[in-house]
């Protein structure tokens, strides 16, 4: 058995207090969309491991990749050398990313792909002689991970701006943007949130690199969905004033939002893109910075001329190899279908958990369905109805979601959406 009490005593689990750690299931195996416990218990990732394990767990195609490259090379470092795995992803990254994008940085999590992003903004403005243009905007309700920078532009009142105040360098915020994904795009500004962009733009352009938000779906920030038109104004206003965008498309990427990328319900293409979580079907870690070509020419030719950046793991070959046999299902095309289904049964499924007490909200898009409460929520609460609904949810802020891997079946989504709706009742 498992020894849980020197887990308890002794590791840290993510945003834990070591003084009243919280239960964690002890996991011995995954298959499919199923976790096996060490009692024997099974239970159903309806998180698919924090979004990322997209085709299931140990998808044979997956597992059959990690084995041949394991034999070969399952390590060696990026720097003077090459390999084949790093090339074939970047060749299928590159195939399928939004048009413009023609260069690759492997990096080893989401949130250093937003630090090399970052970094890589500001390299490109000095390089181009914007020295000033070291700040970036975002919009309020975000979330780009824990590293540094990263968190400097998560929201200012639930990421965790409060806690490091003095020592985060400052971001430019404005509103969350207002319109929901499905709603009327109103022209008025005032009303579109554009107007409020646009007048800190004004003011304070000089001084940023760039925008970074996630397109459509602001996951970890609230799981808000806003109008896509909203990319398109803020492209615009972008190339009017001189910043690089910068999509992060960590939580949207591959599919999440019903098309493949976050972006692809706009038009509006980033000049850096951030990838990461089901870049390896949810195997392994492995993040991804795309660039247009302007912006890797421009980091080029500035000074030192090098980008500052080489993570020991950079291009882990394993990782690259396993990520490349997630990119051929991706390929393969069964995801749309998988994920247009999923979003039409979530929605008749939730939509009876709109009438409970305490419930604000309910909204489904592509692969991710919400039930936001009017109260903030304890994860930890929430494990004993996993043990009895058979399904495992990890509530965040107010919200009780499910974002299911795309080969789950109709029974098994019932389960998930019933055991969310349970959630609602006693949470
Ligand atoms: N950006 C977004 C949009 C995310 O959702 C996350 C993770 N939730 C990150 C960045 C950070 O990724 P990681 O946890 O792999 O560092």
């Amino acid at each position: 058995m498992m020894d849980l009490d020197f887990d308890r005593q002794h590791l840290w689990h993510p945003y834990s207090n070591i003084n009243t750690p919280g239960s964690a299931f002890p996991v011995v195996s995954a298959q499919g969309i199923r976790l096996g416990l060490e009692d024997g218990t099974q239970l159903i990732d309806a998180m698919s491991s924090w979004w990322a394990a997209i085709h299931g767990h140990r998808h044979p195609a997956l597992m059959r990749a990690a084995h041949v490259q394991l034999e070969s090379l399952p390590h060696v470092m990026f720097g003077g050398l090459t390999h084949a795995p790093a090339i074939d992803l970047g060749r299928r990254l590159l195939a399928l990313a939004p048009e413009g994008m023609t260069r690759v940085f492997y990096a080893d999590s989401g949130s250093v792909a937003v630090e090399v992003a970052m970094k890589m903004a500001v390299q490109y403005q000095r390089a181009i002689g914007q020295e000033e243009k070291t700040g970036f905007i975002t919009p309020r309700g975000g979330y780009h991970g824990d590293t540094w920078k990263a968190m400097s532009v998560c929201d200012p009142e639930t990421g965790m701006h409060h806690l490091f105040r003095g020592a985060l360098g400052a971001a430019y915020f404005v509103p969350r943007p207002p319109v929901r994904f499905g709603g009327e795009w109103p022209e008025d500004e005032a009303e579109n949130g554009i107007g409020a962009l646009r007048a800190l733009l004004e003011v304070h352009h000089a001084r940023i690199a760039a925008l970074i938000l996630e397109p459509v779906v602001q996951g970890a920030g609230g799981l808000h969905f806003y109008h896509p038109r909203y990319l398109d104004a803020a492209r615009t206003l972008c190339d009017d004033y001189g910043l690089l965008l910068i999509h992060d498309e960590i939580a949207t990427g591959f599919g999440r939002t019903g098309r493949l990328w976050g972006s692809d319900h706009a038009a509006a293409r980033p000049d850096i893109l951030c990838l990461g979580k089901a870049l390896t079907g949810g195997v392994m870690t492995l993040s991804a910075v795309l660039t247009q070509e302007h912006v890797a020419r421009g980091i080029g030719s500035g000074q030192p001329g090098m980008f500052m950046h080489g993570p020991t793991f950079m291009a882990n070959p394993l990782a690259c190899a396993v990520a490349c046999a997630s990119l051929d299902l991706i390929a393969q095309g069964a995801w749309p279908g998988q994920v247009s289904a999923m979003e039409m049964q979530m929605k008749t499924e939730l939509a009876p958990a709109r009438t409970l007490p305490g419930v604000k909200d309910v909204r489904v898009l592509g692969g991710i369905g919400v039930i936001e409460m009017d109260h903030g929520l304890s994860a930890d609460a929430a494990h004993p109805l996993a043990r009895a609904t058979g399904v495992y949810l990890r509530p965040f802020g107010r919200n009780i979601y499910a974002m299911p891997p795309y080969i789950t079946g109709t029974d098994d989504l019932s389960r998930m959406t019933a055991a969310m709706i349970a959630l609602a009742k006693v949470l």
